[in-house]
C-alpha cells in the first residue's frame, strides 16, 4: 500500500533501529534456526517476511533485501528495478516517469536515508545485481546465515 510505503520511509530512523535490534535477536537465536533446519523453516519464515514488509514496504521478496541501505524505500517498487538509483527519467516534482503516481523510490529513498545515522554513506555503497533465483526466499534468514558464517571466518 503506498500509504504505508510513504509512512515507513517517513520513519525511517525508528524502522532501521527496530531492524537492527531484530537482525541481532534473530543471530542470537542461530542455534535454534539450526536445529529446525533452515528449509524447513523457509516456507514459514518468508510467509511471515511477505506479509510483514509486504505491509510496511510493498515488499516484492527479492530475497536480498538492501532497506537498511536505501532509507526504508523498497528498489524493488522502481518499475526498471533499479537498485542503484534512479534512471534519468525522474519528473520534476519528483514522481516516477513509468508511474507518475507514485514518488521515485529513489527520492524516497535519499529522503530515508538522510533520516538514519550514516544512512547516506549507506546509500552510496554499490549494491550487486540481483539475483532472481532468490526471488520468494527470506532475506531474514540469509542474513542470519551470512552473519554467522562471517564471523565463523573471523580471526580469533
Ligand atoms: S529490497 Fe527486496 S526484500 Fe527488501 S523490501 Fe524490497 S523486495 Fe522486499
Amino acid at each position: 500500500m503506498y500509504a504505508a510505503r510513504s509512512w515507513s520511509v517517513r520513519h525511517a530512523r525508528g524502522l532501521n533501529a527496530f531492524y537492527r535490534g531484530f537482525e541481532s535477536l534473530l543471530v542470537a537465536l542461530e542455534p535454534l534456526w539450526r536445529a529446525i533446519g533452515y528449509e524447513r523453516l523457509e516456507r514459514p519464515v518468508a510467509a511471515l517476511e511477505r506479509g510483514v514488509k509486504g505491509l510496511l514496504f510493498d515488499c516484492r521478496m527479492c530475497g536480498q533485501c538492501i532497506l537498511s541501505s536505501t532509507g526504508m524505500s523498497c528498489p524493488m517498487n522502481c518499475p526498471k528495478n533499479l537498485r542503484n538509483g534512479p534512471c534519468g527519467g525522474v519528473r520534476a516534482d519528483g514522481h516516477c516517469e513509468v508511474r507518475p503516481e507514485m514518488k521515485c523510490v529513489w527520492v524516497e529513498a535519499v529522503a530515508g536515508a538522510a533520516r538514519i545515522e550514516g544512512g547516506m554513506a549507506a546509500l552510496a555503497a554499490v549494491q550487486v545485481a540481483v539475483d532472481r533465483r532468490l526471488t520468494g526466499r527470506s532475506s531474514w534468514l540469509r542474513v542470519v546465515r551470512e552473519r554467522v558464517a562471517a564471523a565463523a571466518e573471523r580471526p580469533a
